[in-house]
């Protein structure tokens, strides 16, 4: 990987290449934008071209993917770059990754301590902070006066896709980076290079809401559901073959429903027809009744069933 493979990204791939050419590189940033859209990519790279051994690259502001740094750094076991997400959380409070929701107050001082440390093997230390707009008001203002004034070539980069649920007092003390919803070509590009069949590709970006992590998700469903029976039938083939635990049934019938609503707007759009609008209206509250009883643990098999027969008896389906 370099930045070259993080695609629809190019301005906020100037700026960033533009701190390291100028070597004016900010102490704290916000990268925002869609979720999937490469934000997480971009800080790693940014973490390797910062680190990189090889310096004909680090001249040209990206990074070789080679040295022992960049390696090391890819793998997760550069001690001097730390990815701080859920999943980073749950390991260190020992704890299961689904059930982590918020970034707390520990994980920040597992941080701000490694900040105060020498960098061991990179030049750069880098700190990254996933889902940065789930820090809690305790965690945020452990983290204010490092993101302040960080110590000598320390890097804080928080990741966010809801910067409006952000402190204030957070964000007035990093530059933020701006990071695009992507296009469809784009999408369809990426999930074909990952050996996604074009038709489903093409299928699937439309739900896509312009996020790579999106695309991907809508195309599993849709290739799932084209083994399972049409027609009436289906509302209850989807339920029962849902994911087993809880946690990713629940989001694959959360995101199921998204779907929904953005084939039954295209249905509408299609039908032309005025009198169709009070239909929708009515499916669509359905529908987000449905995603608030999700986040109220009703069971995600029944909302699935009740939701897809709503939709069918307007003539709707995931399944065409
Ligand atoms: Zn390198």
């Amino acid at each position: 990987m370099s930045f070259r493979k993080i695609s629809g990204q190019d301005k906020a791939l100037e700026t960033l290449k533009g701190f390291i050419s100028s070597k004016r590189i900010p102490g704290a940033m916000i990268f925002y934008g869609p979720a999937g859209v490469g934000k997480a990519t971009a800080a790693l790279e940014f973490a390797k071209t910062l680190n990189c051994l090889d310096q004909d690259c680090s001249a040209k502001g990206d990074n070789c993917s080679l040295c022992s740094n960049c390696k090391h750094i890819e793998a997760g076991t550069h001690p001097d770059v730390i990815f701080a997400d859920f999943a980073y959380q749950a390991m260190l409070k020992k704890e299961e990754p689904e059930k982590q929701q918020s970034i707390k107050v520990d994980t920040v001082r597992a941080l701000t301590a490694a900040s105060q440390q020498k960098a061991v093997a990179g030049r750069w230390k880098v700190f990254i902070i996933d889902s940065a707009e789930t820090l809690q008001t305790e965690a945020a203002n452990a983290l204010l006066k490092f993101i302040e004034e960080p110590p000598e070539n320390t890097v804080w980069i928080l990741i966010s896709s809801k910067k409006e649920a952000m402190l204030n007092t957070i964000k007035s003390r990093c530059q933020a980076i701006a990071f695009s919803p992507l296009g469809e070509d784009v999408l369809i590009n990426i999930l074909k290079d990952n050996f996604v069949e074009e038709n489903l590709a093409r299928r699937a970006v439309k739900y896509a809401q312009g996020s790579g992590a999106n695309a991907f998700r809508a195309a599993e469903i849709l290739g799932e559901i084209s083994a399972l029976p049409g027609g009436a039938a289906f509302p209850t083939a989807f339920a029962l073959n849902l994911p087993r635990t809880l946690a990713q049934s629940r989001a694959q019938v959360s995101f199921a429903l998204d779907m929904l609503a953005v084939s039954a707007h295209e249905s509408w759009i299609k039908s032309g027809r005025e009198d169709k609008a009070q239909e929708l209206k009515n499916l669509l509250s359905k529908l987000v009744f449905y995603k608030k009883a999700i986040a109220r643990n009703v069971s995600p098999s029944m909302v699935a069933e009740a939701a897809l027969i709503s939709a069918l008896d307007l003539g709707i389906s995931l399944k065409d």
